[in-house]
């Protein structure tokens, strides 16, 4: 069924011919129609997600600036002592 398609038509995954053929149904299809809007803004939110591997590597270089200053600190004030 080309309503499955629209996911991939708003991802751009359908070849220029498929894309095509999908736009001619999307213009006689009300719940495509209607659903376009709502995939296109999902789309768009998850291409803004950063992966979740690239997160876990920002956390543990926060993690280890966190401990440089700690370990810093304290040399700091093992000297001051
Ligand atoms: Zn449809």
């Amino acid at each position: 069924m080309i309503c499955d398609q629209l996911i991939q038509f708003v991802d751009g995954e359908l070849n220029l011919e498929q894309a095509q053929e999908f736009r001619v149904h999307l213009a006689g299809c009300e719940p495509c129609r209607l659903q376009l809007p709502w995939e296109v803004q999902i789309a768009a939110h998850l291409s803004q997600l950063t992966p979740p591997r690239m997160r876990s590597i920002q956390f543990a270089i926060a993690v280890l600036c966190i401990a440089a200053l700690i370990a810093t600190a304290l040399l700091l004030i093992g000297i001051l002592i």
